[in-house]
């Protein structure tokens, strides 16, 4: 069993200025201010837009993401609606076939520092449902039947497309302290790579969840697991439950 940490990339964005000049040409349809266009009249035009809750101008430009997650944020992923996605399927993937080592994958909790009790407890759960997968599938079970075990944590890859304003919407749902820890793990970071790209579009909600951006992850060897997980800083370590 492979066990990995969850990822989240920007697959596809326009390119920001061309997303900028996109944006502002159809807000200043609206107001009939197309003169004011110059060229450097997007950003401060689609802050106003978005601070003054016009967001369906901001409707007219999309973003594409990869995300690698397990099943658990990748069911609350899916109940966006305005969003498009693709997902690895666990009817049609054979975890039991070489092109998969014959091993399932399992997205590490970030919330149980490895080798804690709980963690060992996860790590049990998480092998004797893969055991249960491979024998069900030597008893003749179709890899669609068997995936009936497979765990949550079961690693899962998802793309995502959806238009600017769904994913302000998304980032403000799935970025807040009330979000599961292990979506905050992933939304976090994509946010702030949204905010790096199109920053009009998303300085606000950058400001307000700045404070719980996680560092960029240093190489994995370099950094000791925590020991006191309450007193982390990371996403996972703030937040609360709903
Ligand atoms: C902290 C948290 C806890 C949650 N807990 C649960 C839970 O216990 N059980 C559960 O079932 N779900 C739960 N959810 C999921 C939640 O109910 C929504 O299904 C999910 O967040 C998608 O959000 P949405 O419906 O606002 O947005 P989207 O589906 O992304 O739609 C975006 C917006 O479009 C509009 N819209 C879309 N479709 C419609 C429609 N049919 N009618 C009217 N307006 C529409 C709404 O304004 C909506 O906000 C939880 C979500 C969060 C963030």
């Amino acid at each position: 069993m492979k066990i990995i940490t969850p990822a989240a990339r920007i697959l596809a964005v326009d390119d920001g200025p061309d997303i900028l000049g996109r944006l502002e040409f159809a807000g200043r349809i609206c107001y009939k201010s197309e003169e004011k266009i110059s060229a450097d009249s997007a950003a401060p035009f689609l802050e106003r837009i978005v601070r003054s809750g016009h967001h369906s101008v901001i409707e007219h430009a999309s973003a594409t993401a990869h995300i690698v997650c397990d099943r658990g944020v990748s069911h609350e992923l899916v109940r966006h609606r305005i969003a498009s996605f693709s997902q690895e399927s666990t009817r049609y993937a054979d975890y039991s076939g070489k092109r998969f080592g014959r091993e399932i994958t399992v997205i590490r909790p970030c919330f149980w520092p490895e080798g804690s009790p709980a963690y060992m407890i996860w790590l049990d759960a998480v092998q004797r449902a893969e055991a249960a997968y491979f024998a069900l599938r030597d008893a003749g079970a179709a890899a669609q039947q068997a995936r009936s075990v497979l765990p949550n944590s079961l690693k899962t890859e998802i793309v995502i497309t959806c238009n600017m304003r769904e994913w302000r919407h998304i980032f403000e749902l799935r970025c807040a302290p009330a979000a599961h820890p292990q979506m905050r793990e992933l939304m976090l970071p994509l946010l702030r790579d949204m905010h790096r790209r199109v920053p009009a579009l998303f300085a606000d909600l950058y400001a307000a969840f700045e404070r719980d951006m996680p560092e960029p992850a240093p190489p994995r060897n370099a950094v000791a697991a925590p020991l006191f997980p309450k007193q982390a800083t990371s996403p996972c370590g703030t937040a609360t439950t709903p």
